[in-house]
């Protein structure tokens, strides 16, 4: 049975670190599968040249349409709020538009229920409540996405996630060998994300990590030697193929619906009519 995926993030690329695996998984099962941002990107760090012509946003969401393409996705959209930003400080709204972190929750989930009732999504990926490392728009995320999942009755919400002890284990490991770039800080894993025994399902991608680096290559255009998620990306990129499997053939996710002692679960439409 075909089931409908919808994969829920704050800015283009996020998808690329925490659910591409799960979404080219899906997709190559034959599901339909959707990428949703709730921004274009637009405060995210990138290096001068591309942010210097105030289209920044316009050229992020190209590369999530071509990461999108790498992960068989269907469907993209774009919720229509404005990147928050990173900085101590959430800078006034643009003309026209609203930061997502000052977007009304019930308004904003509206949105979002709206594509889920129109797709008929069976599985809703989001983050956990740290909002993974914590950005702002990512902790909107999860409520605007919990929430509109009550609104549409969807009937499986799965908070993506990474088991922060498993992680740091494999970062050290993967150190021994391997000399990760000076911005790269390990340290952002031990402080966020879901302790693994609060993981209730575990993806195996592995057949699926050319694909999911090169939906992280899609964005790569934009890695900058300034800090976040960009920098990120491309210290992951710089990791050798061999290691790069080993670290991210899973994913993994928190379904607060799982019944207690119930095993992890391998699929995340197991059990799903
Ligand atoms: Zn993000």
């Amino acid at each position: 049975m075909a089931h409908t995926l919808l994969a829920f993030h704050a800015h283009p690329d996020d998808e690329a670190l925490l659910t591409a695996g799960t979404m080219a998984r899906a997709a190559a099962q034959g599901h339909r599968v959707i990428l949703v941002v709730a921004t274009d990107g637009n405060e995210g760090l990138a290096s001068g040249s591309f942010a210097a012509d105030g289209r920044l946003g316009e050229r992020r969401m190209d590369e999530l349409r071509e990461s999108a393409r790498a992960l068989g996705v269907a469907r993209v959209e774009h919720l229509g709020y404005a990147d928050s930003g990173l900085g101590p400080a959430t800078m006034p709204d643009p003309p026209g538009q609203t930061r997502f972190v000052r977007a009304d929750t019930n308004a904003a989930a509206g949105r979002l229920a709206n594509l889920l009732l129109e797709e008929s999504v069976d599985v809703l990926l989001t983050y956990d409540a740290n909002g993974g490392y914590g950005h702002r728009d990512h902790l909107q995320a999860h409520r605007v996405a919990t929430r509109a999942a009550e609104l549409a009755h969807t009937p499986r919400v799965l908070q993506a996630t990474v088991p922060r002890d498993t992680i740091c284990r494999a970062i050290a490991l993967v150190g021994k060998v391997y000399r990760f770039p000076a911005a790269f800080d390990p340290a952002t894993f031990q402080r966020a994300f879901s302790p693994k025994a609060a993981i209730t399902h575990r993806v195996n991608v592995i057949r699926f990590a050319p694909a999911k680096r090169a939906s992280m290559r899609a964005h790569a255009s934009q890695a900058s030697a300034e800090g976040g998620a960009d920098r990120t990306l491309a210290a992951f990129l710089r990791i050798p193929r061999p290691l790069y499997d080993v670290v991210f053939g899973r994913e993994w996710f928190v379904d607060p619906a799982h019944p207690p002692g119930a095993p992890v679960a391998r699929d995340v439409f197991a059990g799903l009519p």
